[in-house]
Order: structure tokens, then sequence, then C-alpha cells
């Protein structure tokens, strides 16, 4: 039987190249004076762009963000945008820059437009991460979520394949756990299969072809309905896998995510039927497992754990790490079962029917 509850979460989203024109508007609308830009250090010249479109509504630029959000960066932001004065936060950039705005909306509660450079696609979602000694905590609330997002594929022409790839990836994995979520539900459902789909036509192009616009702008389109999916149903075993990967022995967040999904999707294949005929669908194949890693093959994407500096010895840890609090998934989620997909993934072995 049908049945579902679907919350929909406020968020004004402007898509298009040259929408980045309209921020000045944007933030006026906010009815913002002063608003503070933030950025990645390799990021300043497009947030010093940004920052003089604003003229006299701009605090400056800050470009300290980095990944996973440490407390320290945090801190530092907060206190920044309070000495200057600052009512508004305008991120641009990918997950890290858009992170950190959020770290500072959690404390003081200013709104935040993100300028999304990346497709990691946490402008859509109210979840924010903070890293304090060590550890990674994550949590949702509102007030972390951006009022208003500006996508302009503008700005993702500059995003280099090697980043590209994985990160659409990363998007693509958000949509594939949408698929079969514990709170799935019709319309994100939809919103998913199609990100998938844009992003799978759109990758392969973007990589090749780096100056591609329209498919730039596919995939920066695939990337919203991913990051609307990840905020609008919980996710499962790859984002908790990923989580503790990325955050007990410091893989990267687009590269671990990469290699993952096709092995998280393949252990879910025989609990989540449907999923998985959505998934193939939106692949063009009749095996979305095995098209995932293709993918991500075809992306030039790195697809082994022992490639992304996951040492061999690590793998037994982190099965108990990653089944030692229980949570959702499809499929019950166990040591060894773990154990035997960090196995296939460390190899970068192709998931087998
Ligand atoms: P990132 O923001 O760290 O960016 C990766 C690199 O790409 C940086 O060096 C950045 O400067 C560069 N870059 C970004 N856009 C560019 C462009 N257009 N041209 C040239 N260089 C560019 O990486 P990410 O994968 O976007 O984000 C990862 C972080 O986001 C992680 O900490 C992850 O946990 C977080 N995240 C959070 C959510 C959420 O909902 N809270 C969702 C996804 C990711």
């Amino acid at each position: 039987m049908l049945d579902f509850v679907y919350q929909a979460l406020p968020s004004r989203v402007i898509f298009g190249y040259g929408t980045l024109d309209k921020l000045p508007e944007e933030v006026e609308r906010l009815g913002a004076q002063r608003a503070m830009v933030l950025s990645a250090p390799e990021q300043v010249a497009q947030a010093e762009d940004v920052a003089a479109r604003l003229g006299d509504r701009s605090a400056g630029t800050y470009d300290r963000a980095v990944m996973h959000v440490p407390i320290e960066t945090a801190r530092a932001a907060r206190e920044e945008a309070r000495s200057r004065g600052a009512d508004c936060c305008v991120a641009v950039g990918g997950g890290s820059t858009i992170g950190l705005g959020k770290a500072i909306a959690l404390d003081s509660g200013l709104p935040i437009i993100a300028v999304p450079t990346t497709y990691a696609g946490s402008e859509m979602t109210p979840i924010w991460g903070l890293t304090e000694a060590g550890l990674k905590r994550t949590g949702r609330d509102e007030r972390v979520l951006p009022r208003t997002v500006i996508y302009d594929p503008t700005l993702s022409l500059t995003l280099p394949a090697f980043i590209a790839g994985p990160s659409g990836m990363n998007a693509i994995a958000h949509c594939v756990e949408a698929l079969y979520s514990e709170n799935a539900n019709p319309i994100v459902s939809l919103m998913a299969e199609e990100g998938i789909r844009a992003l799978g036509e759109a990758l392969p192009v973007v990589v090749a072809t780096p100056d591609d616009r329209d498919a730039r702008a596919k995939a920066l389109y695939g990337a919203w309905l991913a990051g609307a999916s990840l905020g609008a149903v919980g996710m499962a075993i790859h984002h908790k896998l990923c989580h503790t990967l990325g955050g007990s022995f410091n893989l990267p967040h687009a590269d671990v995510h990469t290699v993952i999904i096709p092995h998280a999707a393949h252990y879910n294949r025989d609990a989540a039927p449907e999923a998985m005929a959505r998934l193939a669908q939106a692949l063009g194949t009749e095996d979305g497992p095995g098209a995932l890693y293709d993918l991500a093959k075809a992306v030039g994407a790195k697809l082994a754990l022992k490639d992304i500096g996951m040492a061999e010895a690590d793998l037994d840890r982190a099965a108990e790490l990653a089944t030692q609090n229980p949570y959702y998934n499809p499929r019950p989620v166990t040591r060894d079962g773990v154990r035997a997909l960090l196995e296939q993934a460390y190899h970068g072995r192709r998931p087998a029917v």
C-alpha cells in the first residue's frame, strides 16, 4: 500500500547561466545590508568578484573554508561575521564553503545565500557538520538551510575533471540512497531518478569536454535534484560508511563516496528491488550497481579504497565502527556484511550480479 509523509523545505532556487547577476537583488530581497562572502582559499578570485558585485552591501570576503568545518575555523568565522557586522553570508564554493556558512548560521541565525560550484548538494539541506578533536558531528537544523540558492553553471566551468567526476558521483550517491530511504516518497523518488539520469548523461561529457556548457548545466541540474533528495529523506548504509571512512580515516569526501556507492547499492540489490529498477532505468542498463562502477570508471575516478589512502589493516576497525550504532537500511547491516563490502571496495572490484 502507498503511504508516505512528505515535508517540503523552504528554499528559493534560481538556476541558469548568468544568474549570478541576480545576487545583489537577492541580497536585497532578504533585507540584508552587509553580506560576508565566504570561499575556500583556492576560490578567492571568485569570491572577490562576487563581493565586487555586491558593492555597498558587501562586508568583504572570508576565504578560510576547509573540508569538514573544524570547530576552530567555525569559531573564527563566527567572530569575523560579528566584528564586521554581517547580516547575511554568501557562500561561493563547494560543500566545505557552504558548510562554513552553516556553522555561522547555526550560531547566529544569519541567512545564507549559496552559490554552489561543485555537485555536493549541501546547499539544499538543513544538515550541518562540525569537526572537533577529530570527530565529525552532524545534525539537522532549519536555520542552516540556505534561504536562496543561485545555481549559475558559469561558475562550475572551472571545476577540473578530477574534482567534477567524483563530485558528481557524490551527488548520484544521494539519489541512490533516497530511492531506498526509510522515508522514501513519490516526489523525492522522481527527483532522485531524474538526478541520476541527468548526472549519468552529463558527467562523462563534463570530464571529456570541460567547456561543454550544456553538459555543465545538466550536471548542476542533477546536483540540485540530488541535494534536494538528500535534504528531504534519510540516508542509509552508504552515507553511514562514508561518514566513518571520511571521519575516522581521513579519506577525501567525494572520492570515498565514488568508491563506495557501487558496493553499497550492490549490498542492497535484493532488498530494494524497486529502487534498483529505477536506478537501472535512469542509467539505461539492467544492472544498476555495475553501471555505477562503470560510470565512475568512465569519469576517470579512483575505484579502490587502497588508491585513496585507506590501509588494508584498518578494514576490520572500519567495519566495527560502521556497525556500532544501529540504523535503517533495506538489508540488515551486519559486521560481516560490511566487512565483505569493504573488502570489495578496498580492491576496487566491479560488483558482480
Ligand atoms: P569542497 O567544497 O571541499 O571543494 C573541493 C575543492 O574544489 C576545493 O579545493 C575547492 O576550492 C575546489 N573547487 C570547488 N569549486 C570549484 C570550481 N568551480 N572551480 C575550481 N575549483 C573548485 O568539496 P565538496 O565535495 O564540494 O564538499 C565536501 C564537504 O561538504 C565535506 O565536508 C562534506 O561532508 C560536506 N557536505 C555536506 C553536505 C550537507 O548536506 N551538509 C552535503 C554534501 C557534502
